[in-house]
Formats: structure tokens, C-alpha cells, sequence
């Protein structure tokens, strides 16, 4: 089976960014989710992100056009029969996945691939709600997609030799470098940092420091980046929230358990930038704290 046409199921800032760098790889990319108004902004957003790629000498304008002349927006599965890759990247809840993988596997060639790019769920529990456990893996994507380099490959119990290598090697095709984690809770990325960007709300709950503070204190303190909680604010504060909850429910730890602090601000519909508020407010000229 070649893997020509790519679809991407969930148009929002990790689905937008896959069928990104798919397109410009070369594949054919239909970006679904549940409305065309959706899957017209992602195409929005790769336009745009593919813009600044040509502003700064990334890619040239001919790559841009041709790129988004492969990418077709749906709101239905009705044209899946030739797709040999689909890649699920919906929002971080099972049932949403689960319901997604009745829904394709009917409408997929026998041959066709699944990967989710979940950031915690069980993937040997996703690929038992498929027709196809041996075609299916988790192919782990950074956000942004186009910026970071790293992929995390992940094989449920059922994964087959041959299923692991064609996405190895897609992945490859994408550019990326790529790592092996088992299929426990999180993976490798996240089990590590969520658990920080958690302490930092929770040394935020507890008034240890502001907002400000306890992001300087690991930008300049620890040579990050970007402060815990900004980076709270770009992965999405639900996003944040669950895998907390995955992580707290699938180790039966109580180190794992969610910031109380975190839980009132995706209550409030705070969830960071997608939301245009979180941590930080980001309506105005520059980000303002919220607390
Ligand atoms: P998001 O909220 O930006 O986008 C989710 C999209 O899924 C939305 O556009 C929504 O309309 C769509 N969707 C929901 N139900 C759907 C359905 N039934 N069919 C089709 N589309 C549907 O979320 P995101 O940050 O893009 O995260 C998507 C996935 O990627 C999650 O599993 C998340 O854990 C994972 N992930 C996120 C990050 C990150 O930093 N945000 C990093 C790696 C992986």
C-alpha cells in the first residue's frame, strides 16, 4: 500500500499542522473535521504559517501553492477509499476517538493505515476499537508541527513489523527524527513535562509566585524557552488537563494529580491561546496575566 493520499481527521492546531508539512512532503491531504467552517481555518492557518516559512526563506511560494493545491478541506468520510494513511488528531477525549474509528474503518481500504497522535491515551486500547489493531500505531506529532523535529513512534501490543517500518519511514519522508517510547500513559515528552507544567500551576495555586515570576524563574533559572505556563497556554489547558487525568488514572499515583488551579480555568473556558485566554490574556496588544 502506498501511502499517497493522507487523511487527517481534526483540523485544529496539531491536525492543521500535520496536513502541513504532509503537504509539503508531497502527499494528497484531505483535512476533516466536523464542519467545513473548521476545516476551511485550518487551511487558514497553514496558509498563514506557510507565509511566514516564505518570509523567512524556509520554503518558496511555488512550494506554498503547490502545496495547498494537495490539501482538500471535508466534513465527511465519504472519500476515503483511496487514502493509505489516516491519521486521527481530534481532541484529546476517547470517546471522540473511539466514535472516529467506527466511523473510518468502514469507509477505508482493508489495506489502510491508522495512527492517532494522541498525546496520552492507550494506544493498544484505541486499536482495539479498529477492524485492524495490527495496522495501527500512534505517531506522536509536536506542536508546532512544522517547527519541531521530533515525532514519537508508539506501538500497541498488536502493532505489526511492517505497520512500525512504512510509518518509521513516512515519518522520515516528513523530515523528522523519531523515537521509540512504549505504550505507557503519556509516552516519553509528556510524562516528563506535564507533570512539570502541573507543578508550575500548583506553585501558582499555592502563591509561591505570579504568573510572570514562576515563567522568568525557569526561562532565565533553568534555560527554557518559554515559562511552564505560557507553554501551558500554546499546548491548550484541556489538552493540559487531560493527559493529567490519563496520566493520574493509568499510574494510580497521586503525584499525577491534576491542579486543582488548572481544573477552575479549563471550567471557565480559559484554555490558553486557542481560547484567547489562559495564563496569560491575549486579547489586547501584548499577553497579560490573568493572575
Ligand atoms: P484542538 O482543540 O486545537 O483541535 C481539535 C480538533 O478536533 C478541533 O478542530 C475539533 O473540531 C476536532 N474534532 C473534534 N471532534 C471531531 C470529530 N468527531 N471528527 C473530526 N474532528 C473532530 O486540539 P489539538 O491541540 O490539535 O489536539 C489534537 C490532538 O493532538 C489531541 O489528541 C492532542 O492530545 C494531540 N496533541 C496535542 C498537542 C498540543 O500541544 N496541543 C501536541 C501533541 C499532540
Amino acid at each position: 500500500m502506498t501511502l499517497n493520499e493522507i487523511a487527517v481527521i481534526g483540523a485544529g492546531q496539531m491536525g492543521s499542522g500535520i496536513a502541513h508539512v504532509c503537504a509539503l512532503a508531497g502527499y494528497k491531504v484531505q483535512l476533516i473535521d466536523v464542519s467545513m467552517d473548521r476545516a476551511e481555518a485550518g487551511i487558514a492557518t497553514i496558509t498563514g504559517n506557510m507565509n511566514r516559512q516564505i518570509t523567512s526563506g524556509r520554503i518558496k511560494e511555488e512550494e506554498r501553492e503547490a502545496a495547498l493545491d494537495r490539501i482538500t478541506p471535508q466534513d465527511n468520510y465519504d472519500h476515503l477509499e483511496g487514502v493509505g494513511l489516516a491519521i486521527e488528531a481530534a481532541t484529546e477525549n476517547e470517546e471522540v476517538k473511539r466514535k472516529i474509528f467506527a466511523d473510518i474503518c468502514p469507509q477505508l481500504s482493508a489495506e489502510a493505515l491508522i495512527c492517532t497522535n494522541t498525546s496520552s491515551i492507550s494506544i493498544t486500547r484505541l486499536a482495539a476499537s479498529t477492524d485492524r489493531p495490527e495496522k495501527f500505531m500512534g505517531l506522536h506529532f509536536m506542536n508546532p508541527v512544522p517547527v519541531m523535529e521530533l515525532v514519537e513512534l508508539v506501538r500497541g501490543i498488536a502493532t505489526s513489523d511492517d505497520t512500525f517500518q512504512t510509518i518509521r519511514g513516512f515519518a522520515e519522508q516528513l523530515g523528522k527524527q523519531w523515537t521509540r517510547a512504549e505504550d505507557f500513559p503519556a509516552f516519553i515528552v509528556n510524562r516528563i513535562l506535564l507533570p512539570m507544567i502541573n507543578e508550575a500551576v500548583y506553585a501558582l495555586y499555592e502563591g509561591v509566585g505570579t504568573v510572570e515570576d514562576i515563567d522568568k524563574a525557569m526561562r532565565l533559572g533553568a534555560n527554557h524557552p518559554m515559562g511552564p505556563l505560557q507553554l501551558a497556554d500554546f499546548i491548550g489547558l484541556d489538552t493540559c488537563l487531560s493527559i493529567m487525568q490519563v496520566l493520574y488514572d493509568g499510574l494510580a499515583d497521586s503525584k499525577y494529580r491534576p491542579c486543582p488551579l488548572l481544573v477552575k480555568y479549563v471550567e471557565a473556558g480559559w484554555l490558553g491561546r486557542k481560547a484567547n485566554r489562559g495564563f496569560y490574556d491575549y486579547r489586547g496588544e501584548h499577553p497579560v496575566p490573568t493572575r
